[in-house]
């Protein structure tokens, strides 16, 4: 078959989150698997687009409104990710150095799914299925079937995947909405409480939306974030598919990104290893637990209590004990998490930036990994963590209810906890303080974990049997 993915980012050429993680994965797992096709994503300034060379493949001009743009299609001719991974270019829209947070991000991406489309059609490279992925491509399903403009792809069928139903894109209607010539009579789709909602549209046209665990789907009809009702209204429609991970960029025994290796058989002599090289570069004491967060600094990864729960639990259970911090996001909160250096020094500390280096050895060298997310729709992090022998610490919350079995039942690895509170965080570390201590259950279960298979070879199969049965 011959699927077209198409989204914001894709890993190693644009990554934020975890959505560029995993179109770099479906892209190359798809491949693997015999399938064609690619990933499309705008042509960001990123550093490794700008460090790699690019090849034209099509230039051409498309209208949008009552103006038309040139637009550019890249690909990488060396093909070293082992996909086709192509990049549309608009110049002053796209080439820009963030994926996300600009004035006119609605435009930017309106005029991305345009000359995506344009593309297909003009270069008469028809897929079998197109797959959308969150809101900055959810427009799509739309387009094809209700612009003139796109009507050679009508019958083709089309997937959102819906990574975090948080982000919609929604504005005001007053914002000068451009779409290339559509059907007005349809404007119900684009509408979703009386904004322009491209996530609510792209629910409401795709032929089949999925999302990215089976206990987040179940959260989307009780909270989405206004969309609940379109949820229950679409269910039929709807599927949960667990992300896997990419055992070749996350394998302990051959990361280039950590100091040590390390494998199942000898990870007790060698994870310490990177602990101890983590803590002196970091003021931290390897004798302690090391308890890390890596993550956007944002309300959904309710990064807000940390610096807080920090805090109390410094108060309630004693010094002995390493926090470790990487990631940024909210300012407020990225200054919070700043200011609990003082006072914490030698047991606390933090990197407020994007180090994608940095975020492999945290992995290698943690004994913990505090997750305690309000919303998370997977999480990958937790996933990561397992394969390198780091225990999760998480909310009992989508994704992470899936994946993390308590170590209060049979064969459970994980520490669960049943609200985002600061309360819920300090006992939780508590409990992890007590495993800790018990140097058998320790090595038993880091074993285990190490051992679970959370590999895209498993989860995409469930793409592929979706993509059959629309195609068939
Ligand atoms: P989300 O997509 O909601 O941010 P996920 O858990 O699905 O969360 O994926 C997060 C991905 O982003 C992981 O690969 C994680 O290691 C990475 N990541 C997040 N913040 C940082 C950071 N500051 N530096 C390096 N990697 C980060």
């Amino acid at each position: 078959m011959k699927i077209i993915h198409i989204a914001a980012e894709c890993y190693p050429a644009a990554k934020v989150g975890g959505l560029g993680d995993v179109l770099g994965a479906l892209g190359k797992y798809l491949k693997l698997a015999g399938h064609d096709g690619g990933v499309v994503i705008p042509k960001h300034s990123s550093k490794y687009i700008l460090s790699h060379t690019w090849e034209v493949v099509f230039d051409s001009k498309v209208q949008l409104g009552e103006n038309s743009f040139e637009y550019h299609i890249y690909t990488n001719s060396k093909n070293e990710l082992g996909f086709n991974l192509f990049l549309v270019d608009i110049k002053g829209l796209l080439n820009r150095e963030q994926v996300y947070g600009y004035h006119d991000d609605s435009i930017r991406f309106i005029s991305f799914q345009t000359a995506t489309l344009d593309w297909i059609i003009k270069t008469n490279q028809f897929p079998d299925v197109i797959h959308v992925h969150d809101h900055h491509a959810a427009l799509i399903p739309f387009m094809v079937k209700h612009c003139a403009y796109f009507k050679e792809l009508k019958e083709t069928p089309t997937i959102l995947t819906i990574h975090n139903g948080q982000y919609q894109g929604a504005m005001d209607w007053s914002n000068n909405i451009v779409l290339p010539n559509w059907d007005s009579k349809q404007s119900g789709l684009l509408d979703w409480n009386n904004a322009f909602n491209p996530l609510a549209c792209g629910v409401r046209c795709a032929w089949k939306v999925s999302t990215v665990s089976v206990g987040y789907l179940n959260e989307l009809r009780y909270q989405s974030n206004g969309l609940e009702s379109l949820f229950e209204a679409e269910w039929n429609k709807c599927i949960g598919i667990l992300n896997g991970i990419d055992t070749q960029v996350w394998n302990p025994e051959s990361d280039i990104a950590i100091v040590q290796c390390y494998n199942v058989s000898n990870f007790e002599k060698y994870k310490v290893k990177n602990k101890e090289i983590l803590c002196s570069q970091f003021g931290l004491n390897p004798e302690w637990p090391l308890f890390v967060f890596i993550g956007r600094l944002v309300w959904e990864k309710a990064a807000d209590i940390i610096p807080q729960s920090i805090n109390a639990a410094f108060a309630a259970l004693g010094r002995e004990l390493n926090f470790l911090v990487l990631g940024s996001g909210d300012p407020n909160i990225e200054n919070e998490f700043s200011k609990i250096k003082e006072g914490n020094e030698g047991c606390y500390n933090v990197y407020i930036g994007y180090n994608e280096e940095l975020s492999h050895m945290i992995y290698a060298a943690a004994d913990f990994i505090l997750m305690p997310s309000r919303v998370e729709p997977c999480g990958l992090n937790q996933l990561y963590a397992m394969r390198y022998g780091t225990i999760p610490i998480v909310n009992n919350t989508g994704g992470l209810h899936d994946t993390v079995i308590d170590i209060s039942e049979y064969d459970g690895y994980g520490i669960k906890m049943d609200t985002a509170s600061e309360n819920d965080i300090v006992v939780s570390i508590s409990r992890a303080i007590d495993l800790y201590a018990q140097k058998e259950t320790m090595t038993k279960i880091k074993k285990q974990i190490m051992q679970l298979d959370f590999s895209w070879d498993k989860s995409i199969n469930n793409y592929i049997n979706l993509y059959k049965s629309l195609t068939q």
